[in-house]
């Protein structure tokens, strides 16, 4: 096989050699991960153009109606940025033209004198193109699939020798593994974009039922009032503002009185009907800015932010008086509630210090109303020092 050209010297076969190696080594550090498979196939054409004595090279990708499209091509001086050429894409069937038998028979198709040859000369395209002298075509595949036909031209007839076939063979199946790793990274990167959507619509869900059980997890079933775990959350913010903008604040804790009587007496259900209407009472009564709870049981907790110790034994008087003049359908029946308040403010209980916790609040308001208990119920008692030292 004739590999040299005929008047080659030894000069000559070295510099096409180095200049094939460049071809092949410049293609292996093409990256193939860009967002268009056709800046891919310019830029895997330009190295072959760069390295090479062509004229013009173009792929031919075979598009979804079995046509073979050169979509982008690259000739040498556009390569060298010197001319910007008006692209004319051309397009074969299978099996026409030598780019259409490359890509039917799968092999490697040259034709060394264009002119004379009756794929051009009988091409009806002949008139809108300019004849090359000498053309070859490969087919290129990407995992064992046609994907196109790799075509180079000169404007010199018998320009091309066995050097350029052997050059073309290796680089089509490199062009060939490009375009596999391109299109398998797009793949790559569609899925994982649908993973992560569907994944992100997951969490969006999780996140309505987490807020959804988190409400249902604050809130009392009997009542409808917030429970403890909501009180905890809301006395800290409650507290640290009090603190924050030296504002007077009061935590009162009610206490049905003689509730377990009630039970005995009229029945479960009968309670916990006397919890719910008790509960809609206090509910009328406290603005939104202050925080109602059911603490547990019978036993409810109130926080009036911004209030002062007069104030708020004024507001919890309201609210004892209120219980007591519900009506009950059993005219008899009185319900009272007993009340204990810890006020804070820097004029009375003033806290020994700033790390006051909710729990010792609580507590505090808790002695006082174990004094309204202890002095006859259905009462309000304020907490001061000398309900400490009892
Ligand atoms: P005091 O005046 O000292 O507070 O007496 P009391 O009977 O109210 O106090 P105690 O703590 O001894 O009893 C509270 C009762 O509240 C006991 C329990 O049966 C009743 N209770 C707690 N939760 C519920 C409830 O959800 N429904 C009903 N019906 N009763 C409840
Ligand atoms: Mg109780
Ligand atoms: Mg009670």
């Amino acid at each position: 096989m004739e590999i040299l050209k005929n008047d080659a010297g030894l000069e000559e076969v070295i510099v096409d050699l180095v200049n094939s190696l460049s071809a092949v080594k410049d293609l292996s550090e093409i990256n193939y991960q860009v967002s268009d498979e056709k800046e891919l196939i310019r830029n895997a054409l330009s190295v072959l153009i760069q390295n090479q004595d062509m004229e013009r090279c173009s792929l031919f990708l075979l598009d979804e109606d079995n046509v073979l499209v050169n979509l982008t091509g690259l000739s040498a001086s556009e390569s060298m940025g010197s001319i910007e050429r008006k692209y004319h894409p051309l397009q074969f069937k299978i099996g026409e033209g030598v780019v259409g038998t490359a890509a039917l028979t799968g092999k490697m198709q040259h034709c060394q004198n264009c002119a004379e040859d009756k794929c051009f000369t009988s091409s009806k395209k002949k008139d809108d193109i300019e004849l090359p002298g000498s053309v070859i075509s490969v087919p290129v595949f990407a995992d064992n699939e046609l994907v196109g036909v790799l075509n180079i031209s000169h404007p010199q007839t018998f320009y091309f020798t066995e050097w350029h076939f052997r050059m073309l063979e290796i680089y089509k199946n490199m062009l060939g593994q490009l375009i596999t790793n391109f299109r398998l990274f797009q793949q790559m990167e569609a899925q994982i974009s649908k993973r992560t959507e569907k994944l992100e619509e997951a969490l969006a869900d999780l996140k309505v039922l987490k807020n959804h059980f988190e409400s249902i997890s604050m809130i009392d079933q009997l009542t409808g009032l917030y429970n403890r775990r909501y009180f905890y959350d809301q006395a800290e913010i409650a507290i640290s503002n009090a603190k924050r903008y030296r504002q007077a604040l009061c935590l009162l804790v009610l206490d049905l009185d003689h509730f377990k009587q009630v039970n005995d007496l009229y029945g479960h259900g009968f309670g916990d009907n006397v919890l719910v209407k008790i509960s809609r009472s206090l509910q009328q009564q406290v603005r939104e800015s202050d925080v109602l709870v059911r603490y547990g049981g019978e036993e409810f907790v109130v926080i009036f932010p911004n209030t002062n110790c007069v104030n708020g034994k004024i507001f919890a008087e309201r609210i004892r008086k209120k219980i007591e003049q519900i009506e009950w359908e059993d005219s008899d029946y009185v319900q009272t509630i007993s009340i204990g308040i810890y006020c804070l403010s820097d004029e009375c209980c003033v806290p020994e210090n700033d790390d006051l916790k909710i729990d010792k609040l609580v507590n505090f308001a808790d002695m006082a109303l174990y004094q309204a208990k202890a002095q006859g119920r259905n009462r309000v008692v304020l907490y001061n020092e000398d309900i400490a030292e009892k």
